[in-house]
């Protein structure tokens, strides 16, 4: 998509939220968009409403290799539940995990590398192609990511987050209404679900990501980086592996 098409976009969708925004982006265009989940706690909201437009609309899910076992049955779940066609589990590139993490431990040491090789790297491979990436992620999270927008520009690249402007009770509302499966750590404490490593359980409505890297200064994976490599929120890249 060229600077001149992603304006136009950017401008002929403003203001619109939710199902509102997802859906029109989604019929629009179709072969061009993707989205990205990780299957937590909050996934089944965005999921939804993505299958209730369109069951083959690409879904990207990093498999980092350090998931719950809970997160890959949910998956499954999920998957059945709503009838998803194109979900897309992405794995780290061996060559790079061999060469910077052969025994599997990089996240006690260098946490920002690993999260590089596991997430940043595969989903930059993943998203090659596509215009607009969509993620649920919400301002009610807190840290940066109380700033999102609903849209936004990131190089040739339009980011969607229909969610943003979700509260802990639209989620509830929605999963409740919809009457969608919950993950199942969420029933021992968990509010925010990332890799088995770095995912404790606590959290609170009003910091559902508490257990995220809890005890560090990490509060992002690094996926949504802009494009040219400053943090949009959360720390610096690491530095590029092979
Ligand atoms: S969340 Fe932890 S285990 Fe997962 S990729 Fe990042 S540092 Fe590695």
């Amino acid at each position: 998509m060229n600077a001149q098409e992603l304006n136009a976009v950017h401008e002929s969708y403003a203001g619109l939220e939710g199902r509102e925004l997802l859906e029109p982006l989604i019929r629009d265009f179709k072969g061009r968009l993707a989205v990205v989940s990780s299957f937590g706690a909050e996934s089944a909201v965005l999921l939804h409403m993505v299958a209730q437009v369109d069951k083959s609309t690409p879904i990207i899910f990093l498999d980092t290799g350090k998931l719950f076992w809970e997160t890959l049955s949910y998956r499954s779940q999920l998957i059945d539940r709503l009838g998803l066609t194109d979900v897309r589990s992405i794995q780290p590139d061996s060559v790079d995990l061999a060469i910077h993490d052969p025994d599997g431990d990089l996240h006690k040491t260098v946490a920002d590398q690993c999260c590089h090789i596991r997430k940043t790297i595969p989903l930059q491979k993943a998203l090659e192609g596509f215009d607009i990436m969509v993620s649920g992620r919400k301002r009610y999270h807190g840290g940066a990511r109380k700033n999102l927008t609903a849209l936004s520009l990131d190089g040739a690249r339009l980011k969607a987050e229909p969610l943003a402007g979700f509260s802990a009770l639209d989620i509830d509302l929605y999963m409740a209404t919809h009457k969608l499966p919950r993950h199942p750590l969420t029933e021992i404490g968990y509010f925010s679900i990332g890799c088995e490593p770095c995912t404790t359980p606590g959290g609170s409505t009003d910091d559902p990501r508490a257990g995220r890297w809890a005890g560090t200064a990490k509060t992002e994976c690094g996926i949504h980086w802009s494009h040219n490599g400053s943090a949009i929120d959360g720390p610096q890249p690491a530095p590029s592996v092979h």
